[in-house]
């Protein structure tokens, strides 16, 4: 268990001794915090990480997953993908079963927090309860909201305006609303299974148990196996690489339990893939950190080719590393990558594939992109900050005009 001294020598004794201090102003108060998945995806990986360590600030935050049966995740799936703009129809039917779903959970969790932080759209309708019960509600979105499907963002609205205030990952993100919105970007734990240093002991095994030849440049995109992450994209851009390097393609990613289209994704990377021995298809168990980690360390250039994107914790991750990533120009990404500075953002396959080329063949250059990314990463995205940015949100609900009431 990472204790939040460790993090000192990263981020400096004033920024662990300023969390404390916030932290004790949240003495009594229950922060609790709802989503809609304990493994997969960035919200469970981010929740696994910042509930520990807010306790051990003394702060008590907790945090409860919703209950859904298939059909309220694949109305919930179309939704999100409505919010990044896909056209999808969703009946008033599913609309409905998805507000009774919400209505059941509302009624048998215990809803005892003072701050209840809803993550993402799932259960965002849990603040039904509001009238009824009070507290302060957070609502805090994920997702990449450019572009949202105009009638689901409407029927969101009315639920999201009952809220004491909203969060959102990235600038572009705002919305027209009459309620206070904090902008609060995700971050990366550094002492993570999956983001600490690894020894080259433990990086080869991995290599050598998933069947990667280390002599040989390697290209790897990490993410659940979604549309939006574009897998097929990324298999297309490796190919027109493959043709002038010899190099090999990891797809790496598993499931989570509120993504219903991941094994209809999965499909059809593997038929795009052919018979390809240099393509590997990796379907990873939950917790498989270790195997992450090492696989971004081993790898010559990162991917995040996604079309949509809340803020790419995988980009995060890869620059931390120190290592070269090319990524869709899409969501969250440019906070984190300035092109041609700290990274290569990407709006085609082909633009895409004509970067690999030149990352593969420019190391000196690579090496560069990917140190300046790494500082970009220790300076903005890193989980010390995300803990002072929630610390402040926290007391700021209980402030008014300058005295804070708690
Ligand atoms: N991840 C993982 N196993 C996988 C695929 C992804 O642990 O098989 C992790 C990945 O390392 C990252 C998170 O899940 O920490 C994905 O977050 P991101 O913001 O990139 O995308 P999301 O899945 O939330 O859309």
């Amino acid at each position: 268990m990472v204790n939040i001294n460790d993090y000192t020598p990263i981020v400096g004794q004033g920024t662990i001794d300023e969390l404390f201090l916030l932290a004790q102003r949240l003495q009594g108060k229950i922060i609790q915090n709802i989503n809609s998945t304990a493994v997969g995806g960035g919200v469970a990986e981010i929740l696994t990480r910042i509930i520990p360590l807010l306790r051990q600030l003394g702060v008590d935050a907790r945090w409860d997953v919703i209950k859904g049966n298939e059909r309220f995740f694949g109305i919930t799936k179309k939704i999100h993908n409505a919010l990044h703009g896909v056209n999808i129809e969703i009946s008033p039917q599913d609309l409905e079963y998805f507000l009774e779903t919400n209505r059941d959970n509302a009624q048998e969790m215990n809803l005892y927090g003072d701050i209840l932080f809803i993550h993402d759209s799932q259960p965002i309708a849990l603040v039904e309860k509001k009238k009824e019960i009070g507290k302060k509600w957070l609502w805090r979105c994920h997702v990449d909201f450019t572009r949202p499907k105009q009638d689901i963002m409407n029927f969101l609205r009315s639920y999201i305006e009952k809220y004491d205030a909203v969060v959102f990952s990235a600038p572009p993100f705002a919305i027209d609303i009459n309620l206070p919105q904090v902008l609060i970007s995700p971050s990366i734990d550094p002492l993570s299974d999956k983001n600490k240093e690894l020894p080259p002991e433990i990086i080869a095994p991995v290599l050598e148990r998933f069947g990667i030849d280390k002599s040989r440049p390697i290209i790897t995109q990490i993410s659940r196996f979604d549309y939006l992450k574009d897998p097929v994209g990324v298999i297309k851009a490796y190919k027109m690489c493959k043709k002038h390097i010899d190099c090999q393609l990891i797809l790496a990613g598993g499931g989570a339990t509120d993504d219903p289209e991941g094994l209809i994704v999965l499909e059809e990377v593997k038929s795009a893939a052919a018979d390809d021995p240099d393509v590997h298809i990796l379907l990873l168990p939950p917790a498989s950190d270790i195997e992450i980690n090492a696989l971004q360390r081993a790898s010559t250039v990162i991917l995040q080719k996604s079309l949509k994107e809340g803020f790419g914790l995988t980009v995060a991750e890869a620059l931390w590393k120190a290592k070269p990533v090319i990524a869709g120009a899409v969501g969250g990404i440019p906070i984190q990558i300035t092109h041609k500075y700290s990274g290569i953002l990407t709006h085609s396959i082909e633009g895409t594939a004509y970067y690999l080329k030149q990352l593969i063949n420019e190391p000196e250059y690579a090496k560069r992109l990917g140190e300046n990314g790494r500082e970009h990463i220790k300076n903005n995205f890193l989980i010390t900050r995300h803990l002072r940015d929630y610390l402040l949100l926290f007391l700021s609900l209980y402030y008014e005009g300058d005295i804070i009431y708690l």
